[in-house]
């Protein structure tokens, strides 16, 4: 049986890149959760749906079928493209707008049913020697009999910084102050900063990304 290793964190805890890294080094497939989260973010703006407005939950919930449709997603480690039928979304979905609307999607709980019904089965039919799947609620919701879970953090003032320094261009204050505030409203619908019962916890505060690579593994190898 292959594998499964599940890893939940905030944003900025390097969660992302060291999973990816983690992966590639063992020769497993990687499930990045938050691109479906933001792929259906993204469905519902094409749509013409406004994810400011109260009524998201009416609208989007009775397109859920049409986008897992539409939805497709790599799964091998080198790749990252995301896609809605024909478009590539890889990019749309990293905007500093979608950024900001993608909680009002994810709080949906009809939303995070069908979409941790879709990551199970992702889980369950990789055909690699593991797979490690990554975002908020994997380790609490979706896979918490995984025989690996961790939780990935780092004080917020680090997260912050490495956020900030991936975005190139874009002022560092506006980049802190949507990172807090997407971490506050996420937080309200999942708990991603306190590890689980069973749970290991690995704080990247003071290590460098190679080392929490190799933090990773090592668990993971454990
Ligand atoms: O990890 P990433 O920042 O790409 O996640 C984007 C958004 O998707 C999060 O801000 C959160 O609202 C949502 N998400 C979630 N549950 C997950 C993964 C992501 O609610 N397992």
């Amino acid at each position: 049986d292959p594998i499964v290793v599940v890893i939940d964190g905030p944003a900025g805890s390097g969660k992302s890149s060291v999973s990816r890294e983690a992966a590639r080094r063992l020769g497993f497939e990687l499930l990045d959760t938050g691109a479906a989260y933001r792929a259906l973010a993204c469905f519902a703006m094409r749509m013409g749906i406004d994810l400011d407005a109260a009524d998201v939950p009416e609208q989007l919930v009775p397109k859920l079928d049409e986008f897992l449709e539409q939805y497709a997603i790599a799964l091998h480690p080198d790749e990252r493209w995301v896609r809605l039928g024909e478009d590539d979304i890889t990019e749309a979905i990293r905007s500093t707008e979608l950024s900001s609307k993608v909680s009002a999607v994810a709080r949906i709980p009809e939303v995070r049913a069908t979409l941790t019904e879709l990551f199970r089965t992702l889980l369950h039919d990789t055909a690699a020697p593991g797979i490690i799947a990554e975002g908020r609620d994997l380790t609490t919701v979706v896979a918490p009999d995984a025989p690996v879970r961790l939780l990935l953090t780092a004080d917020e003032a680090v997260r912050i910084q490495r956020r900030s320094s991936e975005k190139a261009g874009e002022a560092a204050q506006a980049v802190a102050a949507s990172v807090i505030e997407r971490d506050r409203k996420d937080q309200q619908v999942v708990d991603f900063l306190n590890p689980a019962e069973g749970v290991t916890l690995v704080d990247t505060t003071h290590l460098n990304f190679e080392e929490s690579v190799q933090r990773t593994i090592d668990l993971i190898r454990a």
